[in-house]
This record gives structure tokens, C-alpha cells and sequence, in this order.
């Protein structure tokens, strides 16, 4: 069993909250700094640099993903 000391008084629950929002915080901008976002030139969506839109399936002016052959619902569930 590991040996530590009991602690004096109990903490807020301000205290543990403000201590995780501010590790949330950190983790946060760290992923942003490391995801570099840009905008699609056809529709103005943000998407990952290098890869095909995920909105309209455009690259680099041209159609990759044919979004107009989409399903729509599954209509049907095999079982
Ligand atoms: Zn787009």
C-alpha cells in the first residue's frame, strides 16, 4: 500500500474544478497548434490540409468523393 499523508482540509470543489479547466485548457490549445485547419475553396468548410473536403469531396478543383452517390438513410437492417 503506498504511504502518503492524509490531507488537512478538504479541497472546494472551485479548486479541483478551476485546476481541470485549466489542464482542459492547455490540451486544447496544444491540439489546435498541432491540427492544421483550412478552408475549402468550394464550400468554405474547414478540413485537414492534404485531404479531399468532407462536405463536397473536393481536391484541388476537382471532384474525389462523388457526394451525389451518397446514401441518404438506410432504409433497410439485415438482421
Ligand atoms: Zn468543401
Amino acid at each position: 500500500m503506498a504511504k502518503r499523508s492524509t490531507p488537512k482540509k478538504q479541497q472546494a470543489n472551485s479548486q479541483s474544478s478551476r485546476r481541470y479547466k485549466d489542464f482542459r485548457n492547455k490540451a486544447r490549445k496544444r491540439l489546435l497548434a498541432t491540427t492544421a485547419l483550412s478552408k475549402c475553396d468550394k464550400c468554405g468548410e474547414a478540413r485537414l490540409s492534404h485531404t479531399a473536403c468532407g462536405s463536397c469531396g473536393y481536391y484541388k478543383g476537382r471532384v474525389v468523393i462523388d457526394k451525389s452517390k451518397a446514401m441518404d438513410k438506410i432504409t433497410k437492417v439485415k438482421a
